[in-house]
This record gives C-alpha cells, structure tokens and sequence, in this order.
C-alpha cells in the first residue's frame, strides 16, 4: 500500500511540473505571476494543512467507525470486480453527485457560504482549486471515499481515486489556454471552468461539472462563449486569510471596521509581516529595509 502513495506522490508532483510548465508556455490569462495573491495560503493552509487534517477526520472518525459499527464492508458489493472498474464506477457515480451538489451550493443562499471561498481568487491557476471551505470538503469528501470503503473496495482504489482528483483539479483549474474541441463535451477543462470562476453574472449558474463536462450539456448549464472573462472573483469582498475566511462564512463582518480593534489589527498584520520577514530572510535583505506590523497600513 505504502508504495502505491510513493507512486501516485511522483505522478502527481510531476503533473503539476508539467502544468506549471504549459500555464508559463500557453497562458489562457497573460501575465497571471506565479506566485499570485493567496498562493501560500492556498498552498501551505489549504492544500497542505487543511487536507491533512480533514482526511484524519474523514477516515478515522467518520468512515472507519461506521464500517467497524454497520461492517458494510463486510458484504463485499464490490470486491469481486476488477480495479479498474471499481475506479471508473467511483469517479462516475461521485462525479454526478458533486455536479448537483455543487449546483445546489449555487443555488442554496446557506450552502453558498461553503463554497464561495473557492470562487473568491481573482488570479485562477493549478492551485486555486484547492481553497475550498473545510466543511464543503468534509461533506464531499466523506460522501466521497464512504461508499469505497463501505462497498468493499480494493484498498488501491482510495489513493487512485484521490490521484484522479488530484490531477484533474489541477487541469481545470489552469491558466493554460486549451482548446480540446468535440471532446469539451466530455471532458471537462479550463476552457469551461475558468469561466466557471468569472465574475459574470451569466455564469453564476453554469459550468458545474468537475470531471466530465457531459453533465452540463445534459442538464442544461453549459456555458462556453468564444471569448474570455473579463472580471474573476466574487463581485462582493471576501477576506485573504485563512481563518477569517471561515468566520465570515458563518458571521458577516467589514474588516476595515474591525481594523480599529488593535488585536484584531495585529492578527490581521501578521501573516503579511511574517511574510515579509521570511522573505527578507530568503533574499537576505537588511532588516530594517523591511516594514514591521505596526507600520503595516491599516
Ligand atoms: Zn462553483
Ligand atoms: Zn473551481
């Protein structure tokens, strides 16, 4: 099992090489820097924290004690069927669900707060697909990886499936300016869900698919124009650091009105100043060439 994590670990970090490389070659944005707004929260927070310690939850104590209790699994549904089947029948079942999940978070003032942080980058690349709310992860990804389990699935599907994940979030997220054609109407990719993350109106209710982009033509919620988006984003502001992210899912607030509290002040110049000294650090500035948080405009 072990060496099936190293595999699928190479493949990925690979592919995100390869998709680094082809944004920097054919740019469906030019000029899109690499390091944009949010990428070490999206990187360090998103991608690597939150992923981590929402799988703990996931397995440990949520998937793992409902077979230990129901022992689902124990039935064997799908065991007999071979591996590659098993996957294909996953990432098509989970694919459908989230395509309606996903237009229901559109749709549903509630479920929106779970899901606006993923529309809230202006600059969409390889990585904006990763900042996604921890409960919209928690729900997805449990409704997810249950039924593998559950079912009786190869353990190998687990780490595949993510991989697919993986890789094909990478894709429709990039800045890369594909034109894959006919196969547009299968394969879903950055010409529909960039779009997907535009700031106009006529897209807030289309292009919903993750994997297959067949889902929006069937259910009707294509949205593929000849040109590009204009405006990216959220039309309203939306908080850059991670936490505040989440508290404003819950609990509306204007940080420039906050800014007058001094602790919520320093808390909110303190990713930017460790920032700042940590590239300081790196490029070996002299420290005071570097402004503290005190400094740091309000
Ligand atoms: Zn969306
Ligand atoms: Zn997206």
């Amino acid at each position: 099992m072990k060496h099936v994590e190293i595999v699928t670990t190479a493949i990925l970090l690979t592919w995100v090489a390869v998709v680094i490389l082809l944004e920097r070659r054919f740019p469906y944005r030019k000029g899109l820097p690499f390091f944009r707004e949010g990428f070490w929260t999206d990187l360090v927070l998103y991608t690597l924290v939150q992923s981590y310690a929402l799988k703990i939850i996931i397995f440990d104590y949520i998937i793992l004690p409902l077979d230990r209790h129901f022992e689902f699994s124990k039935l064997h549904f799908v065991t007999g069927w071979p591996v590659w089947v098993q996957v294909l029948f996953f990432v098509i079942t989970h694919d459908f669900y989230i395509y309606w999940f996903h237009r229901f978070q559109h749709h549903s003032p509630l479920f929106w707060r779970t899901h606006e942080a993923h529309h809230s980058g202006k600059q969409v690349d390889w990585l904006a697909g990763s900042r996604s709310h921890a409960l919209e992860i928690l729900i997805n990804q449990t409704i997810e990886f249950a039924p593998i389990i559950l079912l009786g699935a190869d353990p190998v599907v687990v780490p595949i499936k993510a991989l697919i994940d993986a890789v094909w979030g990478i894709y429709i997220h990039a800045n890369i300016d594909v034109k894959s054609g006919r196969l547009q109407y299968f394969i879903n990719g950055p010409e529909m869900h960039l779009w997907h993350h535009a700031d106009h109106q006529e897209v807030f209710h289309a292009n919903f698919s993750t994997k297959f982009a067949f889902w929006d033509w069937i259910f009707g919620t294509a949205y593929l124009p000849g040109h590009k988006p204009l405006k990216w984003g959220l039309y309203y502001d939306f908080p850059k650091d991670y936490f505040l992210q989440h508290v404003f899912s819950v609990k509306r607030f204007d940080e420039q009105q906050l800014l007058r509290y001094p602790l919520f002040r320093r808390y909110y110049n303190l990713r930017p100043a460790l920032w700042r000294r940590l590239r300081t650090a790196i490029t070996r500035k002299k420290p005071a060439e570097t402004p503290v948080a005190s400094q740091l405009p309000a």
